[in-house]
């Protein structure tokens, strides 16, 4: 079980999405950070969790909860994470009904 850092829920860690912070130095400008989604929970170094939901992410980033859970201070750059918890948020197959349109292209929903 590990605990989502936006809603603090408790979930077996499967369920959720595993990220590290990634530092790198940017010439000129200090050191950044970047948060790296780990699908297969192999990046080494401390590891937080986050439900593979939007509203989850949203939560933990207003809530700060990001640099809570992996000790660091300042800004890190969340766009990479942003992007990973869109495209696993929208599971193949449940296009219907949901307030996302389905992309033009898109070949779900046809069993062959
Ligand atoms: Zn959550």
């Amino acid at each position: 079980m590990r605990t989502c850092v936006g809603c603090r829920s408790r979930a077996p860690a499967n369920t959720l999405v595993r990220f590290v912070a990634v530092r790198f130095v940017v010439v000129g400008a200090g050191e950044d950070l970047r948060l790296q989604p780990d699908p297969g929970r192999r990046l080494p170094g401390r590891g937080a969790h986050l439900h593979p939901d939007p509203a989850c992410f949203a939560l933990a980033e207003r809530r700060r909860a990001f640099g809570r859970a992996l000790r660091f201070s300042g800004v890190a750059d969340t766009g990479l994470l942003a992007e990973h918890i869109r495209a696993v948020s929208r599971p193949p197959g449940a296009t219907d009904g949901g307030a996302l349109a389905p992309h033009p292209d898109s070949k779900v929903g046809r069993p062959t």
